[in-house]
């Protein structure tokens, strides 16, 4: 391995780079979690998470990953032999689907091309064709982390709700929450699964799970097996500012510092901000000649973009070039993307200088793997950058 100096570049998309307030909130000594102190903390950590997820009810903090987030969503709303209709966007989207097979589901998959988020249309079909009602939950990844492709919920609510049918909505937040707008309250989600490690800026380690006044009802009478991921202990410990077991106590302290910076910079400049350098990295991209993988232009993901390699060339040749020569980690193609993409993450605590330097390593490293693009890329996104916002 070659040495570097300076900090390394870290552009996958989540885990993202930590804000170094974050890293020292989360040093602090590890305090009683069953004392005074930490009740407050956990009664300011509910409160604040709300408006992130644009919810006024119940947020479940598990320690865990967004793929046990998954799962609590999934164990605490059905019972075996339900059948879910799941949106197969990408790479999560098709790993969330197989948990649910996992668990004793049966599965209606919407298949796609993974260039394009979940069809309303197509969910919508499905629902109205299933006349007796066997659908309980329709799963949609907000933000397919594996293709850059954002699906339009408050659209897909719409769709349902056309149908009259009574599915719960199941929507996974992992790569968006904090980094694009999202609204569980307003677009009638049930059940919103988030992690730690992205637009909440933390390292990994925490899953979330918000919760409708009817997922809450539904899970009385759910019937998956369900332990450690039951909502129901969780939520009667948080009212006395208490968990059901050790919680994850210094990440906790890291999410305190993490929500007051989002407050401080204040969410929709966030998404702004998050758009912007989405916008500067697609300008880039299609300054070098190259294709962006999602074909909508209406769900260009504001966190990452995953770029195409021309027919011929190796994606994660120019990873490892970049990695050796610039010190920058990028996304590889997942499953069956694997060595056709690279994907660039530009969310969570990020700036427009950390996004030139990502971009002029990505042109020179595209360059050095001997892949054929025009330079004015980078200058491209500089346009964009340059010009003032607010
Ligand atoms: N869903 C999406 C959209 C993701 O991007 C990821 C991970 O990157 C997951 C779920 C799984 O989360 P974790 O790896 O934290 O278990």
């Amino acid at each position: 391995m070659t040495s570097h100096a300076g900090r390394h570049f870290l552009q996958i998309p989540g885990p993202t780079n930590i804000p170094d307030q974050v890293l020292r909130a989360i040093s602090a000594p590890t305090i009683d979690h069953r004392g005074p102190e930490f009740a407050a903390l956990t009664h300011e950590l509910l409160a604040g998470l709300q408006p992130v997820f644009g919810t006024s009810g119940p947020v479940v903090i598990f320690p865990g990953s967004g793929t046990g987030a998954w799962e609590a969503a999934l164990v605490n709303t059905l019972s075996t032999g339900d059948r879910v209709l799941c949106a197969e966007t990408g790479h999560f989207a098709a790993l969330w689907q197989r948990m649910a097979v996992d668990l004793g589901l049966y599965v209606d998959v919407i298949p796609g091309d993974w260039r394009h988020g979940a069809a309303p249309e197509a969910i919508a079909e499905r629902l109205a064709a299933d006349t007796v009602r066997t659908i309980k939950a329709v799963c949609v990844v907000h933000n397919e982390t594996s293709t850059g492709v954002t699906s339009r919920v408050a659209e897909i609510r719409r769709a349902i709700d056309a149908t009259g049918h009574p599915a719960l909505l199941l929507v996974d937040t992992v790569s968006s929450l904090g980094s694009i707008d999202y609204r569980h309250d307003e677009w009638g989600v049930d059940v919103t699964v988030a992690g730690s490690q992205k637009g909440l800026m933390l390292p990994p380690g925490l899953g979330f799970n918000a919760v409708s006044a009817k997922a809450l009802a539904v899970s009385r009478t759910a019937r998956l097996r369900r332990s450690y991921w039951d909502w129901q202990p969780v939520i009667e410990a948080n009212r006395h500012g208490h968990f059901p077991y050790t919680p994850a106590t210094n990440l906790l302290y890291g999410l305190a510092e993490a929500l007051r910076m989002l407050r401080t910079e204040g969410l929709p400049e966030v998404f702004a901000r998050h758009a912007r350098h989405a916008e500067a990295t697609r300008k880039a991209v299609q300054g070098w000649g190259l294709d962006v993988l999602c074909a909508d232009e209406r769900e260009y993901s504001s966190s990452l973009t995953a770029v195409l390699v021309p027919e011929g060339q190796d994606a994660d040749k120019v990873r490892e070039i970049i990695l050796e020569r610039f010190d920058m980690s990028l996304g590889a193609g997942l499953g069956r993307l694997a060595g056709r993409i690279f994907r660039i993450g530009h969310l969570g605590h990020f700036n427009d200088l950390a996004l030139t330097g990502t971009l002029a390593g990505v042109q020179m490293g595209l360059q050095l793997a001997g892949v054929r693009i025009d330079p004015s890329g980078l200058t491209a996104a500089l346009d964009i950058l340059r010009e003032p916002h607010g």
